[in-house]
């Protein structure tokens, strides 16, 4: 049976999403090709997690047996406060752990459809397990994937968090929408490390900045130590200079509101101790480096500001 979205979206929008889409559960044949094709030119780097569960990556029939659809939710986490000009924090990291504010949504979510459809299977994704967001965003026509490779919505840009929905029910489905990308070449120009495909769609992401700051344990390369832009924790460049953000409104999640770390300046983040960044990383997205790894990435930026005086 075949299920109208009318109350499934009026419910998603109460809870404080921005869009959602469903898509029909089917195996990703020509992206499972796409994905072979990366992980084989090594483009995840040390993401070797990236290798990981294949064949449940792409189908969500075996991630969970009985799957029909894949619910797609988008939550704007866009601040408009600035970092600090020389130890840049990406927006997504401004306020408390997306993981736990989605993950608390979805509760209530799977509460209400349980009042409404009875026993289901239900099961939500944020980051946690092997599923294809981005693709699923685009098969549901909530966003396209950009040249960047991030997903973009017409409505608020590219600044929201994707959770994906597994459920046994069976909806009506939505179309995907256009790409609206066109000839604008705008995040491919002003990405420094060069690691978005010139013709774009791709992402080396062992070049990304991101990748960089927050995946990689090792020191990073000296390749690219004048090409960091004083990004310390993950980078949003081929965000900031995307004209779909011109679109991009201020969050109402209360959860997302900027914490002061982000205005803190280089000398802050070398001189911290531990004790203060277990504090200061609590619920935090930025916790993810670990404090090693916030330290390191503030000596990388400190060793290259000191080769660039004259
Ligand atoms: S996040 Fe930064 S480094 Fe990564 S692709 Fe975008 S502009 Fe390039
Ligand atoms: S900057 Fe231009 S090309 Fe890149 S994602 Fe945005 S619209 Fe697409």
């Amino acid at each position: 049976m075949f299920h109208s979205t009318v109350d499934l979206k009026a419910e998603i929008l109460r809870l404080g999403f921005q869009s959602v889409g469903v898509s029909k559960a089917v195996a990703l044949d020509k992206e499972a090709h796409q994905l072979e094709q990366w992980l084989n030119k090594n483009y995840h780097g040390d993401m070797s997690y990236m290798e990981h569960y294949f064949d449940l990556r792409i189908d969500p029939t075996r991630l969970m047996p009985g799957c029909k659809s894949v619910i797609v939710l988008t939550l704007n986490y866009y601040q408009d406060q600035q970092h600090s000009d020389n130890a840049k924090i990406s927006r997504y990291a401004y306020g408390s752990d997306y993981h736990k504010v989605l993950k608390n949504k979805a509760k209530k979510l799977h509460q209400w459809m349980m009042s409404k459809y009875g026993d289901i299977q239900f099961r939500a994704f944020v980051d946690s397990a092997p599923i294809m967001e981005r693709v699923w965003a685009e098969k549901s026509g909530v966003s396209w994937s950009g040249k960047n490779t991030l997903s973009i919505t017409p409505q608020i840009g590219s600044y929201f968090f994707l959770m994906c929905i597994l459920t046994d029910l069976e909806f009506e489905y939505s179309a995907p929408i256009k790409d609206f990308c066109g000839t604008c070449k705008r995040c491919i120009e002003a990405c420094p490390t060069n690691a978005i495909h010139q013709d774009g769609y791709l992402l080396d992401a062992s070049k990304c900045i991101s990748y960089l700051t927050i995946e990689l344990r090792k020191n990073i390369a000296d390749e690219f130590s004048d090409k960091m832009d004083n990004w310390l924790f993950g980078c949003d460049i081929c965000q900031e200079v995307c004209p779909w953000n011109s679109f991009a409104k201020k969050t109402e999640e209360e959860e997302f509101n900027t914490r002061d770390f982000i205005k803190r300046d280089l000398d802050y983040w070398l001189e911290l101790e531990e004790e203060s960044w277990n504090t200061i990383s609590q619920k935090s997205a930025i916790k993810r480096t670990g404090f090693e790894g916030i330290k390191k990435n503030a000596r990388f930026l400190k060793n290259q500001m000191s080769k660039q005086k004259p």
